[in-house]
């Protein structure tokens, strides 16, 4: 393995996956649904493959059919116009929009920073692209994990490249307000930054939290690489349909390094991922809803258990901090968990430079069926 990656080592997903098979335990680690997405979009995917749609390569940038679909959803929940033709790419799955998008707009030794806890390929994508990790730290603040805005004003240096945000976030749960995007927006403008935003659980925010695309505010159109994924949006992982909306510029040097990277991304699913972004909007809001009455019972059940619970406003994770248990060490938890609860989760410290300051922070994802978190809930009872 080459000096960019070295230290990597496998994902903390597989290695969590693998523990929950081999213990026979209740995975709430890597985040999956275990319930399939609507029938009739698994029925649309089987329609393309049958009809002999996109089973031969699909266009580089994507089949018109998703193009157009994208672009119509984020002008009918956002606002925002953007040409299907020139300013929207599939990808394969929000990752390879992640690395394409960091090795496209990154040269080596540029400053790339990125809200700390970060997804783990947030730290690999920046990596091999020969670019440095800036991280800026959520810190738990009455109940949730917060931005502290004059720290991302500090981080900023004059190597500064990009931005790089997630809200709703993974893994904290913590969605960005419009105060705080309205800060990130002005700074970016003001330093004159590029700014790449990941917004795959936009679809996923619960109370009063409002999902607000960062492209949206002031200046931001013409600077932000926005990522979406059929994935979390619509309960498919398994397709790794992916997509990324910006201007023309921004869009055809992401789609130069898609286009070494997997060349297209798979056919028949992007016909369906195109049908499923034209649902009503009763199946997002269904989606959310069902998701909700999840996070609630998850979130009950952990603080009966004894955790300290950081109730999400977005995503389908619940942050913990396991103190409260006499813990402090969430690798040592975790790897101890399915031996003494059965249930699988994950240690928050992976997605920290400083692991000190995510050790007693663990993760649970409530993308499951109901009766599987209330069991999961009554082990985690019993510990
Ligand atoms: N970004 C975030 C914040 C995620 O949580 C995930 C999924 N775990 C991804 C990107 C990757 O999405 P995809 O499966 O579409 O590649
Ligand atoms: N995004 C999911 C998570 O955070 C899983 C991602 C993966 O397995 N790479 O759990």
């Amino acid at each position: 393995l080459n000096r960019r990656l070295a230290g990597f080592g496998t994902t903390i997903f597989a290695e969590m996956s693998a523990l929950a098979l081999s213990t026979g335990s209740i995975n709430l680690g890597q985040g999956f649904p275990d319930t399939d997405g609507p029938e009739e979009v698994r029925e649309a995917a089987v329609r393309a493959l049958r009809e002999g749609r996109g089973n031969q390569y699909p266009p580089g940038p994507g089949i018109p059919e998703l193009r157009t679909a994208i672009a119509a959803h984020q002008q009918r929940r956002y606002g925002l116009s953007y040409d299907p033709d020139t300013e929207v790419l599939v990808t394969a799955g929000a990752t390879e929009a992640i690395a394409a998008s960091l090795l496209a707009l990154v040269e080596p030794g540029d400053e790339v920073v990125a809200l700390e806890p970060y997804y783990d390929s947030y730290a690999a994508s920046i990596a091999l692209a020969g670019g440095t990790r800036v991280p800026v730290t959520l810190r738990p603040h009455d109940g949730s994990f917060r931005l502290d805005l004059d720290e991302l004003r500090a981080a900023v240096t004059d190597r500064t490249r990009l931005l790089l945000i997630n809200t709703p976030h993974n893994p904290t749960g913590a969605v960005l307000t419009r105060a705080e995007l309205a800060a990130i927006a002005e700074l970016a403008v003001e330093r004159d930054l590029l700014v790449v935003t990941d917004e795959v659980y936009e679809h996923l925010v619960f109370g009063d939290a409002e999902h607000l695309p960062l492209a949206s505010f002031p200046g931001m159109r013409e600077r932000t690489v926005t990522i979406g994924s059929a994935g979390k949006t619509f309960s498919f992982t398994g397709w790794k349909v992916g997509w990324v909306t910006a201007t023309p510029g921004l869009v055809t040097a992401v789609r130069s390094v898609k286009q070494f990277l997997t060349y297209v991304s798979s056919g028949p699913f992007q016909y369906a991922v195109a049908e499923a972004l034209a649902l009503p909007d009763s199946y997002f809001e269904d989606f959310r809803r069902s998701m909700l009455a999840r996070r609630d019972i998850l979130a009950k059940g952990l603080t009966e258990a004894g955790f300290e619970v950081f109730v999400p406003a977005g995503t389908y994770f619940i942050t913990t901090d396991i103190r409260p248990l006499g813990e402090k060490d969430g690798f040592a938890f975790c790897r101890t968990l399915p031996g003494r609860a059965g249930v699988v989760a994950i240690p928050n410290a992976v997605f920290y430079d400083d692991r000190e300051a995510g050790a007693p922070f663990v993760r649970f994802a409530f993308c499951k069926r109901e009766e599987v978190l209330r069991e999961a809930a009554e082990r985690l009872r019993a510990i």
